[in-house]
């Protein structure tokens, strides 16, 4: 048997491309960033051919950094930024347009047209997520009736839809050769278009969308042994690999950190911020404004659901601190920053740049930094940000605990944001309970690395992949009750001040 499971990780910011051993240690990793394109305001696009060929330049390196060559890989696992739209002609593998990226809010007259005639109770009850920007239902529509010719495409099956998985999926298993069209259940789970209990594609919901059926890949289960398809033999891989595991990267996240019992949560602190909830077999409906998704489902199993609370700005507040108001040339240089003040000192940053997502729901929300004062200065705003990372998910965790009725003893953390001590540090302080970070932080993509290789019989089962997840670190709540309740007033006091810039 071949010695490792690979993983490509096609994220908002970044595709990459990691290599684990049996024991989950990371073998090898290349990362490539692509353009993150800003039309308008409040219009996000990636190019999805940069996308797919960083990606076959990662796998490349990535091999050739383990120093191993293709048929030593025993299975292949996609995640993906979820959400994100490509509509491409499977002729010839030309996108239609631009990828239409997740945190995009162009489709808000969409969404809100959904609430208004009627659908959105329905779109509620059987796809789990309330009518919004950010699932890919209305994106694809947006395609459909503002891109000359595809809807007609569309009709002859000439114009294909898929997330990135799919994208990447259909790239690496032949293209206008053969390539499979297929996602998995995790992804179909944020379109707006499945139905949570047949896992399958809804003709109601498609009718209210408009969206022909042929344009929808098959969904698959996120572990699958007959497997997705298999690499072509030309590039990147010089062998034929199976790819056997697709979840999208939230899911993939959970499955990474082992949150495989009712109750088990991580959070994950990237672009944005999103705490799962394992809530077993059963798909929970929240009435807290938290969403209900698909976490995983492995072979025949049943699929197992999680209750969501998708935070749409948290690590890119950061980056718009690095990139707009270039008060910071790096993301680790907030931490510095915001090290030069003792704490906000009365200032509030709500980063509401794409509305509010969970649990506020609110498109016509836009960002504010409120509490200013003359003597305030970068490092209050550097530390507001980080606070607001904090705050966001404090607001996710309470609903969570609502809807459940589960109690969080600790926070199981990862993401890029994580490696800042100073805001782990603050979400232990705001939460009141341990935030705990494991050793493999890269747990996205080794969650789809376990969905492949439990398909091949590489790991056994899931109790196999829980002894391989070990805490690197633990950060201990050190403020006051009295300190946690007044800065959580002042942050809902904040929240509110963002409502009604936009219809
Ligand atoms: P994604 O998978 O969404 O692309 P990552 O998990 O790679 O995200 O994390 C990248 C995000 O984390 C960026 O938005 C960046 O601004 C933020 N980030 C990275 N390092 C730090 C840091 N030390 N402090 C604060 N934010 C950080």
């Amino acid at each position: 048997m071949a010695d490792f499971v690979g993983a490509v990780d096609q994220g908002t910011t970044s595709s990459r491309f990691m290599i684990f051993d049996h024991d989950g240690n990371e073998v090898a990793k290349h990362q490539l960033e692509h353009t993150q394109y800003l039309p308008k305001s409040g219009w996000v696009e990636h190019d999805p051919v940069e996308i797919w060929e960083r990606t076959n330049v990662a796998i490349q390196n990535a091999v050739r950094a383990a120093g191993i060559s293709a048929s030593d890989l025993t299975a292949i696992g996609i995640t993906n930024q979820r959400e994100t739209t490509v509509v491409w002609d499977p002729r010839t593998g030309r996108p239609y347009y631009n990828a239409i990226v997740w945190q995009d809010t162009r489709t808000d007259r969409i969404a809100s047209a959904l609430e208004r005639e009627g659908h959105g109770d329905l779109i509620r009850q059987r796809a789990g997520l309330p009518p919004a920007t950010y699932f890919s239902g209305g994106k694809i529509k947006w395609i459909l009736e503002n891109v000359d010719g595809v809807r007609e495409a569309a009709e002859q099956g000439h114009a294909i839809f898929g997330n990135t998985d799919a994208w990447v999926l259909w790239n690496l298993t032949g293209g206008p050769n053969g390539g499979i069209h297929a996602t998995d259940v995790t992804n179909a789970s944020r379109t707006m278009l499945m139905d949570l209990e047949t896992l399958d594609w809804d003709e109601e919901l498609l009718g209210i969308f408009g969206i022909p059926r042929a344009m929808l890949p098959k969904i698959n289960p996120s572990s699958h042994a007959e497997a997705f398809g298999t690499t072509r033999t030309s590039r990147p891989l010089s062998a034929p690999v199976p790819i056997t595991g697709v979840l999208g990267d939230q899911q993939a996240a959970t499955v990474g950190q082992v949150c495989f019992a009712v109750g088990e949560a991580k959070n994950t602190y990237g672009t944005g911020n999103f705490l799962l909830l394992n809530t077993g077999t059963e798909a929970v409906h929240s009435r807290n404004g938290l969403i209900t998704t698909v976490a995983y489902k492995f072979g025949d199993a049943p699929a197992v659901y999680a209750l969501e609370g998708s935070i749409a700005v948290t690590g890119s507040a950061v980056q718009w601190l690095r990139d707009q108001l270039h008060i910071i040339s790096n993301a680790p240089e907030s931490e510095r920053l915001a090290k030069t003040v003792d704490g906000s000192d009365g200032i509030y940053f709500v980063p509401a740049f794409s509305g509010l997502f969970a649990p506020y729901w609110r498109s016509d929300a836009r960002g504010a930094i409120v509490g200013l004062a003359r003597f305030h200065t970068n490092g209050h705003l550097a530390r507001a940000t980080l606070e607001s990372m904090c705050y966001q998910s404090r607001d996710v965790v309470e609903a969570m605990e609502q809807d459940s009725g589960v109690h969080l003893d600790v926070l199981k953390v990862d993401g890029g944001v994580t490696a800042n001590e100073l805001c782990m540090q603050i979400q232990a302080d705001v939460l009141g309970v341990p935030v705990s970070r494991p050793v493999v932080a890269e747990t996205t993509a080794l969650g789809a690395a376990y969905a492949a290789g439990l398909a091949t019989g590489f790991w056994r089962d899931t109790d196999e992949l829980r002894a391989h997840w070990h805490e690197s670190r633990r950060w201990e709540p050190s403020w006051t009750e009295e300190q946690r309740a007044d800065g959580y007033a002042g942050w809902k006091k904040a929240v509110e001040r963002t409502y009604g810039w936009v219809d």
